[in-house]
């Protein structure tokens, strides 16, 4: 057996090192060479597909969906996509769809695209019926074998459709996709049932969702920390859609917790495990820290957000939580409470998770609070300090700057 001396041990661990370095740079460099496409269906999509007939063959039916112009154009931009449209038309060149009626329909689309600078790097037109089952038709690739050669990069490339075909198209050719629905909760539910939620990036109801995520990404970020005293972990998107799985040990903090991600808009996850045989200050202020980390991280560059919030939620109480993620601590709190408890939540520590909150978000949070029903008082606080976070995050890439006239945040 080899036996390596102290010094030829470090040189082989260097060396491997070396090269798992060397290894990761040049996929990183080969990526970007590498091209990347937006495979997109048209009905239902582009245009309106009508009910019944699902054919668009005559001019007066054509319709695009809203934002399909303006964003397109935006992505044509701005993004490095090549543009190519797969679609299938069931049956198109025979009596029940003459190709007439369709070229119609298609020329007058493509002229109106070409108008607004937009222009498809290739169409892809299936025209068989769904009974034939032929591998060009949607999922089938077979009409877009030349994008899976190997130069182009699908874990950047996505299928833009408006039917589970279109997610399994995009599962077939190594990709993932964005549906576009009126729906997101009934898509989302249909994709778990047909196994397909790994393969959608992202369900959207718009063209402006599906602009703002290929040009600036979700801001999502995950929090792991971990002490003697507790075990944190926080998943946070800030362009999801209020969607919470909270379990802190404490039912009233899971509740408050809950407001923020359901009155925000934003996708929380948080799992605690605290040390509840102490008491609940632990718990109540790490989440707090952890919370805190999770949305200056996953707000990244602040880029286009509106910076600032501002809520006046009421019941009987009268609440109002302003902030600024403007990049430094402080908290102004004006809100007494008379009970030790609110459930099974010490009062004390209410001042302490929002001071801890804008210490590790570094944001301004200034918050109000009148009433008498302490319940409803420290409820109303966090809704609005949720609608001021969804205030705050909301992004316009059109007007992609820093909101400062210093230049960082
Ligand atoms: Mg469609």
């Amino acid at each position: 057996m080899m036996k390596f001396c102290n010094f030829e041990l470090q040189l082989v661990v260097l060396t491997f090192w070396f090269c798992n370095r060397l290894k990761t740079e040049y996929i990183i460099f080969y990526q970007q060479l590498m091209k990347t496409a937006l495979f997109i269906d048209r009905d239902g999509t582009l245009i309106v597909e009508p009910p019944v007939t699902y054919q668009v063959d005559t001019l007066d039916q054509m319709t695009f969906l809203p934002g399909v112009l303006r964003n397109l154009y935006f992505i044509r931009k701005n993004c490095s996509f090549e543009l190519v449209m797969v679609t299938n038309q069931d049956g198109l060149g025979t009596d029940v769809y003459p190709q007439k009626n369709f070229d119609t329909v298609q020329g007058k689309m493509l002229e109106i695209l070409k108008g607004e600078e937009i222009q498809f790097d290739q169409i892809f037109i299936d025209k068989s019926f769904p009974e034939d089952n032929l591998p060009t038709r949607k999922p089938g690739t077979a009409m877009l074998t030349s994008y899976m050669d190997g130069s182009y990069d699908m874990t950047h490339s996505y299928v833009i459709g408006d039917r589970l075909t279109d997610v399994m198209l995009a599962k077939n050719l190594g990709c993932k996709a964005l549906l576009i629905t009126s729906s997101v909760e009934t898509a989302e539910k249909e994709l778990k049932e047909a196994g397909l939620a790994d393969s959608c990036a992202k369900v959207v109801t718009s063209w402006n969702q599906i602009a703002e995520f290929l040009f600036a990404g979700e801001r999502v970020a995950t929090v792991q920390r971990t002490t003697k005293e507790t075990d944190i972990f926080v998943q946070l998107n800030l362009d999801g859609t209020g969607k919470c799985d909270i379990s802190s040990g404490l039912g009233f903090f899971d509740h408050m917790l809950e407001q923020i991600g359901k009155h925000s808009g934003c996708d929380l996850t948080i799992h605690v495990k605290g040390d509840l045989n102490v008491d609940e200050h632990h718990t109540i202020e790490d989440t707090a820290i952890a919370l805190g980390e999770a949305l200056l991280s996953a707000l990244g560059n602040k880029r286009g957000i509106e910076r600032y919030g501002y809520c006046l939620p009421m019941d009987d109480c009268l609440c109002s939580v302003a902030l600024d993620f403007g990049g430094r601590p402080w908290l102004v709190w004006e809100a007494d409470f008379q009970r030790e408890y609110v459930g099974d939540m010490p009062t004390e520590m209410f001042l302490h998770f929002f001071k801890s909150l804008s210490d590790s978000a570094k944001m301004n949070l200034n918050i109000k609070a009148e009433g008498t029903n302490e319940h409803h008082k420290i409820e109303g606080i966090f809704k609005a300090l949720a609608r001021s976070i969804k205030m705050a995050v909301k992004r316009d890439i059109y007007k992609y700057e820093l909101p400062s006239t210093k230049g960082t945040l």
